[in-house]
């Protein structure tokens, strides 16, 4: 297991996991690889590869990687895309990490949380409140990663999808 002489650079990845399950914020951390041919991996990137396919992905900025950029009306737009609305909050605070990153930079910018496969669209702006929300995440997420073990396995209602399920409950 990786020492940490400085902790990780936050990227959204892990913003996103410390709300749906601690553990995997520092199995990722820790990289432990998850299972690359576990089925919902596989549809999470042809969802992601196969949609909106007008505009840039994968467009990598600092520790953040957006799925879709775009311009409009002179506003950068930031497109965070998902299988299903089922954890729109950790979506949500995931491309509010990434408006956040980038209005430190100076850079102004509005989100779109995207839902292909439910035909929805949820505009995001960075607000107070979200930037609270993350201060104290980010500060969640450091204590997860300095600590030499993870945290204990607890079954939730996203170990079934899970691409580390084989790990936890082997
Ligand atoms: S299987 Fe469950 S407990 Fe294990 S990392 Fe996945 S969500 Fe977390």
């Amino acid at each position: 297991m990786p020492v940490f002489s400085e902790l990780p650079r936050i990227g959204g990845t892990l913003v996103w996991y410390c709300l749906i399950c601690k553990r995997q914020v520092w199995l990722i951390s820790h990289g432990v690889e998850a299972d690359k041919e576990d089925e919902f991996l596989k549809l999470g990137r042809l969802i992601d590869e196969s949609s909106y396919e007008r505009v840039r992905h994968s467009v990598s900025f600092g520790d953040s990687k957006f799925d879709l950029l775009k311009e409009e009306k002179g506003v950068l737009v930031i497109g965070e895309i998902k299988k299903s609305s089922r954890s729109i909050e950790a979506a949500r605070l995931q491309l509010a990490h990434y408006l956040y990153e980038l209005a430190k930079s100076g850079i102004a910018a509005r989100g779109e949380l995207l839902f292909p496969e439910e035909r929805r669209r949820e505009d995001v702006s960075i607000t107070e409140d979200l930037q609270s929300k993350l201060d104290e995440i980010y500060i969640e997420i450091k204590d997860i990663v300095v600590s030499s073990c993870p945290p204990k396995v607890q079954e939730c209602k996203y170990c079934k999808h899970c691409a580390y399920k084989e790990l936890c409950w082997s």
